[in-house]
């Protein structure tokens, strides 16, 4: 038996400072997870963790990912917009509904620095229809990412600090003490809805500044103690 379409093999993300890639099965991305970009959204910001509901999940493909930097910029959008994110990395599996919170942070492999990219023009038109954010969210290039750093080399996320500069200009600050849902709850939350395996990536949502991209310009995502994530924006 022969493919009668060539495969397309697995994205691997390299591993920091080693020779090892991180090979990926799926990407799950958080919407709203700082209450301050919610709030920049228009989106209605919970007064209290008792009223947070649940989390806005959503996909990428993981062909999506962009490992140089270097985007082309996206047909069909006038409104590239960029996210900063960090990015978590599943070293083993859970099933669906099997994971409880005190028990999630075992999953995680490491942790890298990512864009969630977005046509915001087209995901604005999806959202006023009630319609899909795919276009909006999930295209070619949408899903620049750094190096996997493991996580018992980083350590534990506490407090440190997730930037983007554009073009040298500061766009975007966020604490990781101020997500809504932490890593633990994300992916407890994500288990109630999916099965989670290794290689899954989870892009863990954004802090206010999000704003948009021209082509020529150049971007530096920074995450104390991590290696930047640095790329560029390229004429369609
Ligand atoms: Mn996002």
């Amino acid at each position: 038996m022969a493919d009668v379409v060539p495969a397309h093999p697995p994205v691997r993300v390299p591993v920091a400072g080693t020779s090892d890639h991180f090979p990926v099965r799926r990407i799950f991305c958080v919407g709203r997870n700082f209450a301050d970009h919610a709030r920049e959204m228009g989106a209605a910001v919970p007064a209290s963790k008792a009223d947070r509901g649940t989390p806005v999940f959503f996909t990428k493909p993981a062909d999506a990912l962009v490992l140089d930097g270097v985007v082309p910029y996206p047909p069909g959008t006038r409104e590239l917009h960029h996210e900063v994110e960090l990015v978590v990395a599943l070293g083993a599996d859970a099933p669906a509904g099997e994971l409880p919170v005190d028990r999630a942070q075992a999953l995680v492999y490491g942790y890298a620095l990512g864009l969630d990219l977005t046509r915001r023009d087209l995901q604005a038109a999806a959202k006023a229809k009630g319609l899909p954010w795919d276009t909006g969210k999930a295209f070619d290039h949408s899903a620049p990412i750094g190096p996997i750093l493991p996580a018992a080399r980083l350590g534990e996320l506490g407090t440190r600090r997730l930037r983007l500069h554009v073009n040298g200009q500061l766009r975007q600050d966020g604490g990781l003490d101020d997500l809504v849902w932490d890593v633990p709850e994300i992916l407890h939350e994500l288990s109630k809805l999916f099965a989670l395996k290794a290689g899954d990536l989870v892009y863990m949502g954004t802090p206010a500044g999000v704003g948009p991209l021209q082509p020529g310009d150049a971007f530096v995502a920074t995450l104390d103690g991590m290696a930047p994530l640095e790329g560029r924006i390229l004429a369609a």
